[in-house]
């Protein structure tokens, strides 16, 4: 089951998209350099099916898009509930965005997420802010999920 910490309204996550950003705990990756290492935590937070519908609510007069950051344990379990999240967010006309610490090529299980960013955070290569990161942004569209990185430059 998917814990959060936080939640709150961002332009910075998703370019040209007002997103309600889910900070989502459990995260396997271990990424030297962590930026956020209260998301490494197993265990800790609000359980996020309590509440998804409340978060939904808090910001959707104003939001265009939810962004989950993070998967958890990125278990079929944690895949299905974001579906289920997904689905509901989009039901509110709300786009969807995933943020995976992987590096992996998209799966297609997340193919129904309008945004996908994929990658580990490496210090020497910096965020998805520089122009030197090795982590990606994909915008889902008609052709397939085309790579958007270079928006956040
Ligand atoms: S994916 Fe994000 S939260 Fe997870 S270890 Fe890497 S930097 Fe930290």
């Amino acid at each position: 089951m998917l814990r959060y910490i936080d939640f709150g309204l961002s332009h910075m996550e998703v370019p040209g998209e007002a997103s309600i950003c889910i900070y989502i705990t459990g995260c396997p990756n271990q990424c030297p350099d962590c930026h956020y290492p209260e998301l490494q935590s197993k265990d800790t937070g609000e359980l996020l099916n309590e509440n998804i519908e409340i978060i939904l609510s808090f910001y959707s007069h104003i939001a265009s898009c939810v962004c989950f950051l993070g998967e958890g344990e990125a278990g079929d379990t944690e895949r299905n509930e974001l579906l289920n999240y997904a689905e509901k967010a989009h039901g509110r006309g709300l786009m969807c965005c995933l943020y995976s610490g992987r590096d992996i090529v998209i799966e297609g299980w997340m193919r129904v997420f309008d945004y996908v960013k994929i990658g580990s955070y490496k210090k020497g290569r910096g965020p998805i802010s520089s122009p030197t990161t090795n982590q990606r942004m994909y915008k889902n569209t008609s052709a397939g999920f085309v790579d958007m990185t270079s928006e956040f430059w």
